[in-house]
C-alpha cells in the first residue's frame, strides 16, 4: 500500500513516513535536480524503491532501482526487517 496520496484538491504535504500528499501530475519544475530523496529504502513485493519528491511542487514518485544481482528471498526479508526497525 502506498503512503502517497495523489490529489489536486489538497496542498502538497510531506509527512513521511506516514503520508505524502502529492499533486496528481508532474509539472515543468519536476526535473531531476529538484527531486530529492525522501526517507530510506522501501520494499514492497520484492521491489526495492525509495520516494523522490519535487521540492518545488511536492510531486512524488517511486524511484525503483534494479539490484545488481537478483536479491534472494532471504535478502528481501532481511531488508524488510531492517526497514521495519528503522520506522519504529
Ligand atoms: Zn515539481
Amino acid at each position: 500500500m502506498s503512503i502517497v496520496e495523489y490529489t489536486d484538491t489538497k496542498a502538497a504535504r510531506l509527512q513521511y513516513p506516514r503520508r505524502i500528499v502529492s499533486p496528481r501530475a508532474p509539472s515543468p519544475c519536476c526535473v531531476e535536480e529538484n527531486r530529492e530523496r525522501i526517507g530510506g529504502m522501501e520494499v514492497e513485493d520484492g521491489e526495492t524503491f525509495y520516494y523522490k519528491r519535487c521540492r518545488v511542487c511536492g510531486h512524488t514518485v517511486r524511484f525503483f532501482f534494479t539490484p545488481r544481482t537478483k536479491a534472494t528471498r532471504l535478502e528481501i526479508e532481511l531488508l524488510r526487517e531492517r526497514t521495519r526497525a528503522t520506522l519504529h
